[in-house]
Formats: structure tokens, C-alpha cells, sequence
């Protein structure tokens, strides 16, 4: 539907930007241009570089990478884990604490090697290292990581070969903690490490008694799955003690969440863990290291607030409040301040990653042409709908919504008795969309909003469908109701007058966005463009460098999408660092166990029969096994 806005100032990029809220969830990483594209605000060697998103779809589809695009831009990895490292190494500075930090990625949040390759390359400089939640992840951090002085911190559930190989990792020389999540892997390390004679690092995983909110509240509290009670931690001291290895218990572990709406909570959940430090340290552990796990989150939806997609604290914020809260308690009791080690993973790769997709077509609901004259033969209760729309005025706005209704069920009634025409029905149909339109436009005069004209405007938004799929791409989006920050990467100069929810390529209900941040909180349509013919029409959804792309899956057999990871240079050039072609028709075929081979002889034969039966040409058979042999080479997605 068109808004009725009547703005007497021209639109600008500037409006575009409020309307998106851009500048509130961007973190400043992107913005719009006077030429109203969306641009990167990438992080250079030489302060910053400006690219717009459209030259670098313009490169992707030189070199021949079709919509739809997973757009990764290093510069922003970089920035972000010297944000995570500068803005505590200034919070340590500025409270005189007297112990060091160190980060560990971890590596469930994006295990795209690529990614990791980036972060081990980068983060070197601050030794950050990572946390691997399996044997498949300590193997990625082994064979990743150069500097020693990083960490590598192993969560998760350890069977003897999990063991044996971060007891090997630290005979290299890695800084490599066992976390103990569970009584039952005590016994391996211990038996292990002796079998080995290899010292083990050790931590432990508490359970805490702070809760958080949002969504991932079941973290923490009495019923977490994770974490040991405090009768299990002492029996964690005694068995150590008898195996003469309670010097090995170096390092005190939590993880309350991921996303963490709430500072406060932060903050008490440290104060809780800092009173087992105290305690631990009293019955002789060394400890020296303190890790606050996940949670640092980000403000997907721009409201810096505790909305559950949102969070109440800046990165400087999160540092400062950590620093000062493990340093307040440890003086009481004059203990040396340990290092602290937090693997955010959400706040290191969110911002890193953008899905770009092309617009393929949209539906309205509106007449498909000017109404005109009502012609002279119609039916009753056409020409009762006809003046039904022709009396909306502010005053009548919900009788005239219940007219609309009735006399158009009246007209699809008729139609199913036989009594009116399949033209007159799709004349009905014209004049009851132009109604709504009608009413949704006055509804804004309204002082107070009636309960069933408050939900018209997505009732008649249009639908906008996107090449792309939301359960590979934004498994979130569908699984957990996460709110992902959406828009136009171009044409912002241009007013957005159409109001849409977006739907994706698969035939499930589910497949689609609409949810979608606005400047007056969450909104269930978006403001989009009105589609040109011969021209296309770009979406970005950011914010979506962390969790999506293994949560992904194969609906519909929509496969990976294609991935380009990009750089940008001081001078504002593009190098396309990875190009990674996406799943074919083939691949997917296979992870399902077809033969794509196989599938191919078949179709074979079914043309060769049909030839045989004269159905088709032998030259029929020809192009159709070419076409079909073509396809299992092409891409899942809508391909020009
Ligand atoms: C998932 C997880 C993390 C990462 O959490 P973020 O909120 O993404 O930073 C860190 N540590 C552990 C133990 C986790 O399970």
C-alpha cells in the first residue's frame, strides 16, 4: 500500500536513514551515500574507506557470482577483534587492574575457515585465540593457530581422543584448557594426562545461579545443562588434590548466555563467579585465569535496550564492567587479579557478514487497474460494494471495513452458486483491494485505532519475493524470531511508498521476513521501492555473520549460497579475496544420497523410451538431456 505521508521537504539519503534506523544498529560500519547507496564504512590501514554495496555487486557479478550473495568484508573482522582487545586493554588501563585479557573465538559461531583464517591471522597481534566445542574444532584450532601465547579453550563434552589430543597440544606448546563440563571426564584427563605424562590446564564450567533474560535465559540458573553444582566442584578439588594435580586448575569458567540483553546481569553473574575464585583459591587451586564464556551481544535492532534483539551497554561498557567488578572483589581479599578471557563470538562476526539478494517479483493487493466506470449489467451486491467504497470516510472507517467484507463474501458466494461471471467476480475482488487501500489510508487520522484495523496495513502490504532462502541463510530469523536489520541497498534517494513483508524461494509458510526494526520499534512491514521493469532491485540483510550459515539447511534443497569474502583498500579498491561458487543442483542432489550420475542415465533412458515411442525427436532428446546435464551443474537459486 502507498503511505500517505505528505512531506514537504524533498526525501533524502538522511530519511532513508532514520527510516531504517541504519545509523543506530550499524555501529557506524555502514551508512548511506549522497548518491543513495548503502556504503561500508571499512577500517583501512589509513583510517577509513567508503565503498558502496552496489560496486561491489557490480564485481561479484563480473566475475560471475549471481544473486544470492553471502558478502563477507574482513576489514570489519579485523575491527572488530582490535574494537574487543583496544576497549579492554583501555578499561585494564584506565581502573589500574593489574592482570592482562585475552580473547578465544569461538569457533561454533562461524567455523568458515576463512573466517577462522582471518581471525588466527589478525588476532595474533593481541594473541587471540580460540574455544573449540568438539574434536572437529580443536582440530581446526591446532591446525590454525601460529602464536602460543594464544589460548585454546576446550568445551564441550571430551571423550580419551579429545583428551589425548589437547594433551598433545600442549606438549607443542599451546596454552590449551580442558573445561570441565561434566564429572565424568575428571577421570580421562587424570588417567590420560599420567598415561601421557602430559600436564593438563584445567577448568572448570560453574553453574550460576544468576539468571539472564532473552532468549537464551535457560543458559543459566539451577536447570542449565551445562556447568558443575557446587558439590561437584569440591569433588573436582579432591580428586585433583589426590592426583597431585590441583596446580592444574588454572581456570574458572561460565557462560551465562549468548546475547545478553543486560548489563546488570553481566555484572552479577562476574560478582557470582568472582566468589568462587575467592573460595577455590582458598582451598589451594592456583587459578590466575577467569573466563566470562559468550553473551556480549548486539544491537540487531538499533533500540540500545533490553528488547531481546538489543542490548543496554556499548563493547567499552561490557569491558569496564567486567574489569572493575572481578577487581573490587578480588582486593577485598587481597588476591592477584587474573586474566581474563571471554570468548565472544556474536560481538567479534555479526557485523562481518551481509546476505544480498535480488527482488524477483512481488504481488499487491490493490485493483490491478484503475476501477473506472461501474459497467451497467452488475449484480446487486457489486453495485453495493461499489458505494460501500464510494462513502469511506474518517468517521465510518470500521463499518465501512465490515461493508467490504461482507458484500465481498456475498460476491464469492454468488460466484459459487454459478450466479455471477468469473469477470465480475475479479471485478469485485478490484473494488474490495481499492476499499482496504482506502481505509488503511485513513486509519492514521484515527485518534483511536480499532483492534481489527490496527493489523490492516500487513493485510494489504504487498509481497516482495527475494531470491534467497531463509531457513539456509537466516535459520534464526525462522527459528528463534531473531529480528535481522533489512533494507535497500540502493535508491534511497527515492521515497520507499510501498509497504511489504518479504518472502523467500521455498513453498513453506514459513519462509519469509516479517519482522523488521523500525524507527518506532518493531514493525511488521517494511518500506520498499516499487519495483522497475528491466532493473534490478537489491535487498542487504545485515548483521548476519554469526550463527546462520551452519545452522542452515537444505529446504526445498536450496544449497549454500554463493559466499564472496572481500577487502577494501586504503584507495577504495575492491579485492576479492575468496570467491566460493555455491552448492549445484548436483551437490544438494548428493547430500540427499541421489547419484546425480545415476539421475542422469535415467532421464536418459525416459527420452530414449520416448524417442523409441515416437513421442519425441531423436534432436528433442538431444536439447532435453542438454538442459537437464546444464541444470545439475547450476546454481539451487533463481538463476537470469
Ligand atoms: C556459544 C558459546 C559462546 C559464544 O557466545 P556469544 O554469545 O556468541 O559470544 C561462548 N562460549 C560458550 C561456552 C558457548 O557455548
Amino acid at each position: 500500500m502507498v503511505n500517505s505521508s505528505e512531506k514537504l521537504s524533498p526525501w533524502s539519503s538522511r530519511n532513508a536513514a532514520e527510516l531504517y534506523g541504519i545509523d543506530e544498529w550499524s555501529s557506524g560500519y555502514f551508512g548511506i551515500s549522497a548518491e543513495g547507496e548503502v556504503i561500508v564504512r571499512a577500517p583501512t590501514a589509513e583510517g577509513e574507506t567508503q565503498v558502496s554495496l552496489m560496486e561491489i555487486v557490480d564485481g561479484l557479478q563480473q566475475r560471475g557470482l549471481q544473486m544470492p550473495v553471502l558478502l563477507r568484508l574482513e576489514n570489519l573482522v579485523d575491527k572488530r577483534i582490535s574494537t574487543l582487545n583496544d576497549s579492554f586493554a583501555l578499561a585494564i588501563e584506565a581502573s589500574g587492574y593489574q592482570g592482562q585479557y585475552r580473547g578465544a573465538f569461538p569457533i561454533k559461531v562461524n567455523q568458515q575457515s576463512h573466517v577462522i583464517a582471518e581471525i588466527a591471522r589478525f588476532g595474533e597481534r593481541y594473541n587471540h585465540g580460540l574455544e573449540a566445542g568438539s574434536k572437529a574444532e580443536l582440530m581446526i584450532a591446532l591446525a590454525t593457530l601460529k602464536n602460543r601465547e594464544s589460548l585454546i579453550i576446550c568445551n564441550g563434552y571430551k571423550d580419551p581422543e579429545f583428551i589425548t589430543l589437547g594433551l598433545q597440544a600442549r606438549k607443542l606448546g599451546f596454552k590449551c584448557f580442558f573445561v570441565v563440563e561434566t564429572l565424568a571426564e575428571l577421570p580421562h584427563i587424570i588417567e590420560r594426562s599420567q598415561a601421557l605424562g602430559i600436564e593438563p590446564l584445567i577448568g572448570v564450567r560453574l553453574k550460576l545461579s544468576t539468571k539472564v533474560e532473552g532468549h537464551w535465559s535457560e543458559d543459566s540458573g539451577d536447570r542449565s545443562l551445562f556447568g558443575l553444582n557446587t558439590n561437584e566442584l569440591i569433588t573436582v578439588v579432591d580428586e585433583l588434590r589426590k592426583a597431585n594435580l590441583l596446580h592444574c586448575f588454572q581456570l574458572l569458567h561460565f557462560h551465562l548466555g549468548s546475547q545478553i540483553p543486560n548489563i546488570r546481569s553481566i555484572r552479577a553473574g562476574v560478582l557470582e563467579a568472582c566468589r568462587y575464585y575467592i573460595e577455590l583459591v582458598a582451598e589451594g587451586a592456583p587459578l590466575g585465569y577467569i573466563d566470562l564464556g559468550g553473551g556480549l551481544a548486539i544491537d540487531y535492532d538499533g533500540t540500545s535496550s533490553t528488547s531481546g534483539h538489543s542490548r543496554n551497554y556499548s563493547v567499552q561498557e561490557y569491558c569496564i564492567d567486567v574489569v572493575e567488578a572481578i577487581q573490587e572483589c578480588l582486593d577485598e581479599h587481597q588476591i592477584v587479579h587474573p586474566t581474563i578471557v571471554t570468548e565472544s563470538g556474536r560481538a567479534t562476526v555479526a557485523h562481518t557478514a551481509v546476505l544480498l539478494f535480488n527482488i524477483l517479483d512481488v504481488t499487491h493487493f490493490e485493483p490491478t487497474e484503475p476501477l473506472g466506470e461501474l459497467p451497467q449489467d452488475c449484480h446487486e451486491m457489486i453495485q453495493n460494494l461499489w458505494h460501500s467504497l464510494s462513502v469511506i470516510k474518517p468517521a465510518n472507517l470500521q463499518e465501512s471495513y465490515n461493508d467490504l467484507l461482507y458484500y465481498r463474501d456475498k460476491i464469492r458466494d454468488l460466484f459459487h452458486s454459478g450466479d455471477i461471471s468469473l469477470r465480475h467476480r475479479a471485478l469485485g475482488e478490484n473494488i474490495y483491494w481499492a476499499g482496504m487501500q482506502k481505509v488503511a489510508s485513513l486509519v492514521p487520522q484515527l485518534k483511536r485505532v480499532p483492534a481489527e484495523l490496527e493489523s490492516l496495513q500487513e493485510q494489504i502490504a504487498d509481497i516482495y519475493y527475494g531470491n534467497f532462502s531463509v531457513f539456509q541463510s537466516l535459520p534464526d530469523s525462522w527459528a528463534i524470531q531473531q529480528v535481522f536489520p533489512v533494507m535497500p541497498i540502493h535508491r534511497l534517494n527515492e521515497e520507499p511508498n510501498r509497504q511489504a513483508i518479504i518472502a523467500d524461494l521455498t513453498c513453506d509458510c514459513d519462509g519469509k521476513l516479517q519482522k523488521f526494526a523500525g524507527p518506532v520499534g518493531e514493525s511488521k512491514t517494511l518500506s520498499l521501492h516499487p519495483i522497475r521493469a528491466g532493473e534490478e532491485y537489491y535487498l542487504g540483510v545485515f548483521l548476519v555473520g554469526a550463527y546462520q550459515e551452519t545452522l542452515g539447511d537444505l529446504h526445498n534443497l536450496f544449497g549454500d549460497t554463493n559466499v564472496a569474502s572481500v577487502r577494501i583498500n586504503t584507495d577504495g579498491s575492491i579485492d576479492f579475496v575468496h570467491e566460493i561458487h555455491g552448492d549445484s543442483i548436483a551437490d544438494v542432489l548428493s547430500y540427499v544420497e541421489y547419484e546425480p550420475n545415476a539421475l542422469y542415465q535415467q532421464f536418459r533412458q525416459t527420452a530414449e523410451q520416448a524417442v523409441r515411442d515416437g513421442i519425441i525427436s531423436v534432436a528433442d532428446r538431444q536439447q532435453m538431456l542438454a538442459a537437464y546435464s546444464e541444470g545439475l551443474r547450476g546454481y539451487t537459486y533463481f538463476e537470469k
